[in-house]
């Protein structure tokens, strides 16, 4: 159900003080997150957060100690564990908390293979961690907050283990003020009001990255979009409403044009959230997507940006990045998604917007490498560019009968679970790919910086 597969493979022969060559973040190592239970009171005016995080973990090594990523700004007031399997007497000897670290000590070594929680509270003022991309995760608005925490700002608001690779499942309970909206991943199973405040629970039962954790705090009016097999909500401002209902009127369309292309709708439920703040991008979160007021202004001018932040779910959300080196595997098909969308929506072929973008690529510098681009260049437009591209050659080789069966069939077998190139390379191959045609694409254009010719000339 989660990525074992993968994050035993990069993480049962773990080599301690590795850290993550993208994001700096110290890999947290001996142990998986399986569930975490957050519940959260939240007091939206003094921006104040008083939380209980539970974590439901088992080590695969054994653990004299442990660390998880949280933000400086919050305080740890008391952390213990219960042990599960085996019914060993283990306690907190002591906890210290520097450089956005939580590290707890036992008593006595919690074995490998044991099943355990560790329960924390905490508390403070949530604020976004500074980083290379700017501010990351708990972000107060004009009027409410948000979380966007890619690649590494969910330590901002909860202990975690803040690696793309490593997925669980959540339940996330904010207690706030009645007058505002708690919107979060998955499903709201209640919402109970008791004085002046209200208590929203929702759950997510399907593993997501802890990046693309989410909670969204405003004034929101709910609109449902589709209460079809696949619910589609929308959380927007009132005075935006109208605006709104003509700019995601394709919204439905889309998530079926998706699942036809890529496979079923990996979540249980879509989930829009439009701010009352402008926001300078879209933003992702697992069977959620975050908007601005921008974005929504009754002129179908961010069609492309609702296309690809919802095929997201599939890829980025459900199949998931072992490293950030390969950022192009979820911004490359994203992209590519929202030229099949105006190849299905409008009759435009991809292969037309395929080529629109390879002659803005052939026009800029040539010198990033999209097998790994670095931090600095993670979400520079060519990346994605050049990543959709990727995807418009292997289209070409393909043919397209085969290269949608490919796709279906990468979706079902990487799904909540993280993929790397190769599995991608490997769906190829067995698609029927010719192996030296498919050795040639990669080598072009993933591990050399010069622009190859445009696919099929
Ligand atoms: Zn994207």
């Amino acid at each position: 159900m989660t990525s074992k597969r993968t994050s035993q493979r990069l993480r049962s022969t773990p080599v301690p003080g590795v850290r993550d060559s993208y994001t700096g973040v110290d890999f947290n190592l001996g142990f998986h997150v399986r569930h975490y239970d957050l519940e959260l009171d939240y007091a939206v005016g003094p921006n104040r957060l008083r939380a209980t995080a539970t974590l439901r973990m088992d080590s695969y090594l054994e653990l004299e100690r442990l660390t998880l990523d949280l933000s400086g700004a919050l305080q740890v007031k008391q952390v213990s564990v219960r042990m599960f399997s085996p019914a060993t007497q283990v306690e907190v000897k002591r906890f210290s908390h520097r450089n956005l670290k939580l590290s707890v000590t036992f008593t006595t070594p919690i074995p490998a293979d044991a099943e355990f929680e560790l329960t924390i509270t905490y508390q403070g003022n949530p604020r976004p961690v500074r980083s290379s991309w700017g501010m990351l995760g708990w972000e107060e608005l004009s009027n409410g907050s948000l979380v966007a925490s890619q690649p590494n700002g969910a330590r901002s608001w909860y202990p975690c283990d803040d690696t793309p690779d490593e997925k669980a499942t959540y339940r996330i309970a904010v207690t706030t003020a009645s007058t505002y909206t708690v919107v979060a991943n998955g499903h709201l199973r209640s919402a109970q009001r008791s004085g002046a405040s209200t208590r929203w629970v929702y759950e997510m039962p399907q593993p997501m990255a802890s990046y693309l954790a989410t909670v969204q705090v405003g004034q929101y009016e709910k609109v449902e979009l589709s209460d079809a097999r696949t619910p589609v909500v929308a959380y927007v401002p009132r005075a935006l409403k109208a605006d709104f209902m003509e700019d995601f009127a394709q919204q439905v369309a889309m998530l079926d044009c998706y699942t036809e292309l890529f496979g079923p709708y990996p979540f249980g439920i879509y989930t829009v959230v439009v701010t009352e703040d402008e926001l300078e991008i879209p933003l992702e979160a697992a069977g959620l997507s975050i908007f601005g007021a921008n974005h929504a202004r009754g002129d179908h001018a961010w069609e492309r940006l609702i296309a690809h932040e919802l095929s997201h779910q599939w890829f980025g959300n459900s199949l998931g990045l072992a490293q950030w080196d390969d950022i192009w595997l979820n911004e490359g098909f994203a992209c590519y998604a929202e030229w099949l969308w105006f190849e299905h929506s409008a009759g435009k072929p991809a292969a037309e917007s395929a080529k629109e973008h390879y002659l803005g690529l052939a026009a800029k510098p040539q010198d990033l490498l999209l097998a790994n681009p670095g931090p600095k260049d993670m979400f520079d437009d060519r990346v994605y560019k050049r990543g959709a591209m990727v995807v418009h050659a292997l289209r070409t080789l393909l043919g397209d009968d085969a290269f949608f069966t490919m796709l279906r069939s990468y979706v079902a077998s990487g799904k909540h679970s993280v993929v790397e190139p190769m599995d991608l390379r490997n769906a190829a191959l067995q698609a029927g790919a010719d192996p030296q045609a498919l050795d040639t694409l990669w080598q072009s254009w993933l591990h050399q910086t010069k622009l190859p010719p445009f696919p099929g000339e």
